[in-house]
């Protein structure tokens, strides 16, 4: 459990220097990031696939197809993949993954992610300690468990405050690192603190020095940052009339994103009224602005986006801002999908859509030079 983990030592590797790419990946060390970049790379993985395989209490396999683990049923493979719910193994992971000079990260559920056809250079590691305690009205939960459980852990114990997010899949980590919400709350606003590793140390944020913001935090901005576990504060409230409110806003989202359908909810962020250029925000009618948001499906309809489909790829005809996979579509095909409505949207009214989905192993989102 890291409820009572103190931050330890720094580990032997030094800070990383590398240049990242302007979603936050790390550069590739050398050449372009396509086969042979792989094939560089080939006896340091080989080495540190029996590392890790040393480590007790964690899965590791080479190789391994990310479209296994992701929502969209999308991605090749990463060269590692490697699992644990065991703190110590998690942690003794990170350091063989630091010490390898492999890129490497931490996913949850795969419920966000775009992963490119090629999949993953590097080791892709995944914690899923799902640890939950709760004391009074504070309740801390581990990284790896899925956020449903923890609402449900506080409605349970009749605790108010993440009711509203019934439905949002994935894991408290992922939450917390893209301060996940719904119906008007995010999990920002219950959050007093987050344990992380920054590569060298384990830290301990409050909420301030987290940054939160719409869909964002300060570990958007260091991908590098590992989240281990987060202490919310709930208030009190009748657990039945916090159910009430949970199941009714579930029967809602079930009829919107099927469980089966592979997706990953919205793919673009809304956008926030006051940050749109003046000339903008006053074209856009009052009636489709909520809790301070355009919906981004908003320019979407109006562009032309429902029903639109590329490959196996489609726009669902019912929500403009809803993606999904007809079962063989690739990651290609959804990036072009992607494109095109961005760039409809831009040329219709002069506004950058944002992605809010994270894209993994597309080593061409970098910099020139
Ligand atoms: C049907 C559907 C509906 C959705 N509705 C909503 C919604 O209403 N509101 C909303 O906010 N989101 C929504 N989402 C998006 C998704 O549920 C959230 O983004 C969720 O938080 C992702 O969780 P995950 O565990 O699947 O993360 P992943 O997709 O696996 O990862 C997402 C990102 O989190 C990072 N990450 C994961 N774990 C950690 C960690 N321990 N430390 C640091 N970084 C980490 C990953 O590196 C990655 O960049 C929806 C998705 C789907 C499929």
């Amino acid at each position: 459990m890291f409820a009572g983990l103190k931050p330890f030592a720094p580990v032997i590797a030094p800070q990383s220097t590398e240049k990242r790419d302007r979603l936050g990946w790390k550069a590739p060390k050398s050449g372009l990031h396509d086969g042979l970049l792989y094939n560089q790379n080939v006896s340091s993985t080989e080495e540190t696939c029996t590392r890790l395989t040393e480590i007790t209490n964690l899965t590791v396999s080479a190789g391994t197809p990310l479209s296994l683990y992701t929502r969209f049923g999308i991605g090749g493979p990463a060269d590692v993949y490697a699992e644990t719910e065991d703190a110590a193994a998690f942690i003794a992971s990170l350091d063989v993954a630091r010490a390898s000079g492999l890129d490497y990260m931490v996913m949850g559920s795969g419920t966000n992610l775009v992963v490119s056809d090629a999949g993953f250079r590097g080791i892709m590691l995944r914690f899923t300690s799902h640890g939950m305690r709760s004391e009074g009205t504070r309740v801390s939960a581990d990284a790896g468990a899925v956020l449903q459980d923890l609402i449900d852990f506080a409605i349970d114990r009749g605790l108010k405050g993440l009711e509203t997010m019934s439905g949002v899949p994935g894991s408290v980590g992922a939450a917390v690192y893209g301060n996940a919400g719904a119906y008007g709350h995010s999990i920002s606003e219950r959050i007093r603190s987050v344990l992380f590793f920054d590569g060298s140390n384990v830290r301990l944020f409050d909420n301030g020095a987290c940054q939160f913001h719409y869909r964002e935090s300060i570990f958007k901005r260091h991908k590098d940052w590992i989240i281990f576990s987060t202490e919310l504060e709930l208030e009190a409230a009748a657990a039945d009339e916090l159910r009430r409110i949970a199941d009714d806003i579930l029967k809602v989202r079930n009829e919107k994103f099927p469980v089966t359908m592979k997706c990953a909810g919205s793919i673009f962020k809304n956008l926030l009224l006051h940050e749109l250029p003046p000339g903008k925000a006053a074209a856009v009618p009052g009636r489709v602005v909520r809790e301070g948001k355009v919906p981004a499906a908003y320019f979407l309809e109006q562009a032309g986006a429902k029903g639109m489909q590329r490959g196996d790829i489609h726009v669902a005809d019912y929500h403009a801002n809803l993606i999904y996979n007809g079962g063989r579509g690739t990651a290609q095909e959804l990036c072009a999908l992607i494109e095109d409505l961005k760039g409809r949207v831009r040329s219709r009214f002069g506004i950058e859509l944002e992605e809010e989905v994270q894209y993994v192993g597309f080593p061409q989102l970098l910099p020139a030079g």
